[in-house]
């Protein structure tokens, strides 16, 4: 993370400027307010006691517009769809791996998308968006807000900058350009998109039309440790907390961050909606920031261990490890700018089709046949038979999902115990 460039929280410490895995375990928190526990307690509550009725009506006037805020000052406690001291605090200490002005947290990754999709896009509106996207969001652009006559063009992430710009171009033509939205790395194929672009686009799209679309990436995969869309003119970053930054597959949530003119919006609609994060699972997910940067890099090196095993053995092909980009790939000044590691969840594929990849997954004994990815244990799936089974066959097989591919997500397992794992499960192939 770079040091030099301005920073929204107060991370001093006398002169020195802590680092975020510093600030995880104190960070928006004083002892002071809960009788000294080290650690913030769950604020299993419904809703707060205000101290008198003035500061009652005082908190109700900030908290819905009839006032601006003085200096300094916080939304006194109210109700916790509103607020919460677990949702607050990890909401700040998100802000801090982020580096972003303002996160929202949210009760599912899909919740954080649906809000934010909700609150900038209107019948009559068009979104572009990146191919293959998480298939929830898939669903959601393609079937649930067409009945709301929001429409939608997609782009194949990996393809040209002329047909994402010819992809801009065509939802220009069909309605007011709400939103471009993208994944970076897509899932399962780890094809880029340069988020450059679609901030110029954005701005230009604003100069024609007299309206700036909203540029959003979902940085599920690479997480905050390893990809800061917001460094790149990207307005929002959403995320399922439910992967890396959750880390441990007991819990689902989301998040949105970015600047405060935006995300006061994206506040009020989620307020609506009710779709926050609850106090345990903020509580949670606290916890598990507190170990989210050796998580992260500790399963990207074994990861690469393991990429490197699979990439050597014959009966693998077409390992989708970012870490083995050429310098000749046309994506790769794109990967050397947005990502800071190769992460630790790619896809490869297995000889035999579908046949030798259920042959291999049915024969492991430790990586875990799930979806989902990110947990402290190895997760590996088919995503043609699951995950992406209702994307169009067609469409399927242009984006690189072929029935031989397999997804696997590292843990924390060590690498030697994975790679005899996987070892047993090709030898069965
Ligand atoms: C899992 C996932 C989501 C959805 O998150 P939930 O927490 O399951 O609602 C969205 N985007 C990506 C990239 C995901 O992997």
């Amino acid at each position: 993370m770079s040091e030099t460039k301005k920073s929204y929280h107060r991370r001093k410490l006398g002169n020195q400027l802590l680092k975020p895995e510093t600030l995880m375990m104190s960070y928006g928190y004083d002892p002071k307010f809960s009788e000294g526990s080290v650690t913030i307690p769950v604020f299993q509550t419904s809703t707060f006691v205000f101290p008198s009725a003035q500061a009652g009506k005082d908190y109700f006037d900030l908290a819905t517009g009839r006032r601006e805020a003085n200096s300094g000052e916080e939304c006194g406690l109210i109700y916790s769809r509103l607020n919460n001291p677990d949702l607050q605090v990890l909401e700040e200490r998100l802000a801090i791996w982020d580096d972003s002005e303002k996160v929202l947290a949210f009760s599912s990754g899909m919740a954080a998308i649906s809000t934010t999709i909700l609150t900038f896009c209107r019948p009559g509106d068009v979104i572009v968006y990146s191919h293959p996207i998480y298939g929830g969001t898939e669903h959601l652009i393609e079937e649930v807000l067409p009945e709301m006559n929001i429409k939608s063009v997609a782009f194949t992430a990996g393809c040209s900058d002329d047909d994402i710009k010819a992809a801009v171009e065509k939802a220009k033509g069909m309605g007011r350009l709400a939103m471009i939205l993208a994944e970076t790395p897509a899932n399962p194929t780890n094809k880029l998109v340069n988020l450059k672009l679609l901030d110029q686009l954005a701005d230009q799209a604003e100069v024609e039309t007299g309206h700036k679309p909203v540029v959003a990436v979902d940085n599920t995969f690479l997480g905050p440790l390893w990809q800061r869309p917001l460094d790149h003119g990207v307005d929002l970053v959403l995320y399922s907390l439910t992967k890396y930054v959750g880390g441990h597959s007991d819990l689902v949530g989301g998040a949105v961050s970015g600047p405060d003119e935006l995300m006061s919006q994206v506040a009020g609609m989620r307020m609506m909606l009710g779709s926050m994060m609850d106090p345990h699972t903020s509580w949670l997910v606290m916890r598990s920031m507190e170990t989210l940067k050796i998580r992260m890099e500790a399963s990207t090196r074994t990861a690469r261990t393991v990429a490197e095993f699979l990439r050597d053995h014959p009966k693998v092909t077409n390992v989708h490890y970012l870490g083995f980009m050429k310098k000749d790939d046309p994506q790769y000044d794109i990967y050397d700018e947005q990502c800071g590691s190769a992460g630790s969840t790619f896809a490869f594929e297995v000889k035999g089709g579908e046949a030798g990849a259920f042959r291999f997954l049915d024969n492991l004994k430790l990586a875990k046949l799930a979806v989902s990815l990110g947990g402290t244990e190895t997760l590996i799936s088919h995503p043609a038979s699951t995950t992406h089974s209702v994307v169009d066959p067609e469409v399927r097989a242009d984006i690189g999902i072929t029935e031989s591919l397999v997804r696997i997500s590292i843990g924390l397992e060590h690498a030697d115990d994975l790679i005899a794992d996987l070892t047993r499960g090709l030898d069965a192939v």
